[in-house]
């Protein structure tokens, strides 16, 4: 077994000062350490019924998808304003300072489906609780949402409680 924290590059101060940011690069570029991640994110999902993995734009999209071949589901981006070229439904969230926003097709879960919603890194969980609630628009139930990462100092959690939420690495 790898220490897959050997194969995340910290980089202080990107992309503003005071952010310390977890660079998956060193992991995606290991075809070793890749596989053995993409083995703990399933050995997460412990063999419940997948129907679609929602991942999250961008970073969530490269696990997202080899989830969703590996679980036998269907894979679902969710992606910054303006980049998905059918009708999407918005979903604001609130950034540490100001707003942001995410989007999904909306054809893209159908009501009932369970739902893997798949990112990098968990922070303050904006970001997944704004992801959850476009799942739930939708009608698809959130089994699981999973993370290479948890920054556990910043609480993400507590935004995702009503929810399974696991990651691989904790800092
Ligand atoms: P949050 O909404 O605060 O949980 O932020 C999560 C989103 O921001 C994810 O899509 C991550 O890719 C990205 N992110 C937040 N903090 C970091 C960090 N320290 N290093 C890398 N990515 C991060």
């Amino acid at each position: 077994m790898l220490d897959l924290e050997d194969y995340i590059r910290i980089i202080p101060d990107f992309p503003k000062p005071g952010v310390v940011f977890k660079d998956i690069t060193p992991l995606l570029a290991d075809k070793e350490a890749s596989g053995q991640c993409l083995q703990e994110l399933l050995n997460l999902v412990n063999g419940q019924k997948i129907d679609k993995v929602v991942g999250i734009e961008s970073r969530g999209f490269f696990f997202g998808m080899l989830l969703a071949q590996n679980l036998n589901a269907g894979f679902v981006p969710v992606r910054k304003p303006g980049k998905l070229p059918y009708t999407t439904l918005l979903e604001p969230y609130q950034l540490e300072y100001g707003m942001d926003a995410l989007e999904i097709h909306e054809d893209a879960i159908s009501k009932g489906e369970k739902v893997l919603i798949h990112d990098d890194v968990l922070a303050t969980g904006g970001t997944a609780k704004a992801v959850c609630n476009l799942v739930e628009k939708l009608g698809g139930e959130i089994v699981q949402c999973n993370f290479i990462m948890e920054l556990s100092f910043l609480d993400g959690r507590d935004k995702l409680k009503r929810y399974d939420a696991f990651s691989v690495l904790q800092y």
